[in-house]
């Protein structure tokens, strides 16, 4: 079957956030610039005991449903209740609008070189994230990237729905008019981007540049160059 089509995963994919901390480290640099101190320990702790209550009341699958803003928020104030921070509205708000100070994000160098190859082989092109329209036009234009490079961006408020949930590659594939075997998805999370594209029918590939993973059954690559061998 002929590939018509290649979809990427944004995050650690396309832009490297990594290099800049996990969002603990940002969470714990951010809180140190309004004053509050924090040891890593600390933070990783609260973000797990966050995760838990986050999904008994349901605010992980309200994601892409409720606004980008006010997910963020319940989620900061989430986490710095289990700082044992007092309950304080205003500063979960200046956590959120200090958070793109510390966190960089930068193209890793073979994109744009990948992505004009196969717009010059008259491929469709697709990102597919985790993120909001409204974040993922927001990191495109921090690493220069044209949000029009993609001929369809899809974020979690486009379907209301987050990867691995089959439906989200099918909604880009309906949209591009593409046929799931004619589709590549590369990601570099196993569960949320391999398995989630592999579920919906596609040609999953994981990006693992440093080569971390072990699972020696998965289609790997370490650099996105790797994908032009595969839709010659
Ligand atoms: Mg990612």
């Amino acid at each position: 079957m002929t590939i018509k089509a290649v979809l990427f995963d944004m995050g650690n994919t396309l832009v490297n956030f990594g290099d800049f901390g996990s969002p603990e480290e940002v969470f714990q640099r951010v809180l140190i610039s309004l004053g509050i101190s924090r040891s890593l320990d600390d933070m990783k702790k609260a973000f797990l005991n966050a995760e838990k209550e986050a999904e008994g009341i349901n605010l992980l699958s309200s994601m892409g449903k409720i606004k980008c803003e006010e997910f963020w928020h319940q989620w900061d104030s989430l986490v710095l209740k289990h700082l044992r921070i007092a309950e304080d509205e205003e500063l979960a708000r200046m956590v959120q609008s200090k958070w793109s100070d510390f966190v960089d994000s930068t193209l890793y160098p073979e994109v744009k070189e990948v992505l004009l190859e196969l717009k010059r082989r008259r491929l469709k092109i697709g990102l597919i994230s985790n993120a909001y329209e409204e974040e993922i036009h927001l990191a495109l234009e921090k690493v220069d990237l044209e949000k029009t490079t993609f001929d369809i961006t899809v974020g979690v408020d486009t379907t209301k729905k987050v990867k691995p949930n089959p439906d989200v590659f099918k909604y880009a594939l309906k949209k591009l008019d593409v046929k799931a075997e004619e589709a590549i998805f590369v990601g570099d999370n196993v569960e949320v981007d391999y398995k989630g594209a592999e579920n919906a029918g596609l040609h999953a590939l994981l990006v693992d540049r440093t080569e971390k993973q072990k699972q020696s059954d998965l289609r790997t690559i370490k650099n996105l160059k790797e994908i032009l061998s595969q839709t010659n």
